[in-house]
């Protein structure tokens, strides 16, 4: 088993994914796996960052799929004995103008965002080795989101007792109640996209707290971010951010010296601490 040290990044063949492992080649002291659910997409970005003189790893993952979250998390219990940096950045999002029906796009959205997000965490976080680092790629868009809810729902997403299973019955909530069309008769905003940042803002804040009870002297750091609005497939080239500047925030957080002890469960931009 080797002694070096590893980091991964889900959904890193491009966008923001792909800069976060071209800066992690620069700056973190072990192993790089870029990972993507399409291998040959993911070595053509491999090849990408070999020509700029980096040797970033790879691996497959798609965060749709358990079994292949469970081979990732295998091939890292074997060749490393664990983790040490995790960014869950794999995202989707539906452009503005799709005419996908809006109850697809939320379980679609939500399957990929939150549920394959939080599989990953399942599979992984147990592999995290002390003073490892999580970063869960969120949005502001959670944030804005939050505020679309009804006083009950921010209720619940802000409160500092809300346990995972209560979190996942109510984007389960969410996905059946877009099918019925009551979602905001029933106090949700009208952002499949939105919905599933708050679950992963809100979740981060969860396993925080769970670090906190089961693994205190282990000094692992877990935060939600947002990248900001960068030039991606996703936002498009209007964005303000070049992929890179959108890594910073990220990196930031997965780079946290090992004497750091913040920030930890918090939802971070611009390398910010902002309120929830
Ligand atoms: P992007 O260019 O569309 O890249 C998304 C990446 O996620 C791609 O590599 C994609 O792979 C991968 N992915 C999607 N579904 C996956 C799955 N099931 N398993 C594994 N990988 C999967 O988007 P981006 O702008 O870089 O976004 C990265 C993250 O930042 C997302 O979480 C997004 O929500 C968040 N974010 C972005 C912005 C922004 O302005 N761009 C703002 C706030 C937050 P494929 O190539 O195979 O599709």
């Amino acid at each position: 088993m080797s002694n070096v040290q590893v980091a991964v990044v889900t959904g890193s063949n491009k966008g923001v994914g792909l800069a976060i492992v071209r800066a992690l080649c620069k700056q973190f002291q072990g192993d790089v796996y870029l990972t993507s659910r399409d291998p040959d997409r993911g070595q053509a970005a491999v090849a990408q960052l070999q020509q700029e003189g980096l040797r970033p790893l790879f691996h497959q993952l798609d965060i749709d799929d358990l079994q292949s979250i469970r081979a990732l998390r295998d091939f890292l219990k074997e060749k490393y004995g664990g983790l040490n940096v995790l960014v869950n950045n794999a995202g989707i999002a539906f452009k503005v103008h799709d005419t996908t029906p809006f109850a697809v796009q939320a379980e679609v959205t939500l399957k990929t965002n939150f549920f394959g997000t939080r599989n990953v965490c399942t599979e992984l976080l147990p592999l995290m080795k002390p003073y490892g680092r999580v970063v869960n790629v969120s949005s502001m868009v959670s944030s804005s989101a939050l505020g679309g809810c009804s006083q009950e729902l921010q209720q619940k997403f802000r409160s500092d007792t809300i346990t995972e299973e209560e979190l996942v019955q109510l984007m389960t909530k969410f996905v059946e109640d877009t099918k019925k069309n009551v979602h905001q008769k029933e106090g949700w905003p009208n952002t499949a996209y939105g919905v599933s940042k708050i679950g992963v803002t809100v979740l981060s804040r969860i396993q925080a707290r769970l670090l906190n009870e089961d693994r205190k002297g282990d000094h692992i750091l877990l935060n939600a971010c947002c990248p900001g609005w960068v030039r991606t497939d996703m936002a498009g080239p209007k964005a303000t951010k070049s992929p890179d500047e959108g890594a910073e925030t990220p990196v930031y957080l997965a780079l946290l010296p090992p004497n750091a002890d913040a920030p930890h469960g918090q939802f971070v931009s611009d390398k910010t601490v902002r309120p929830w």
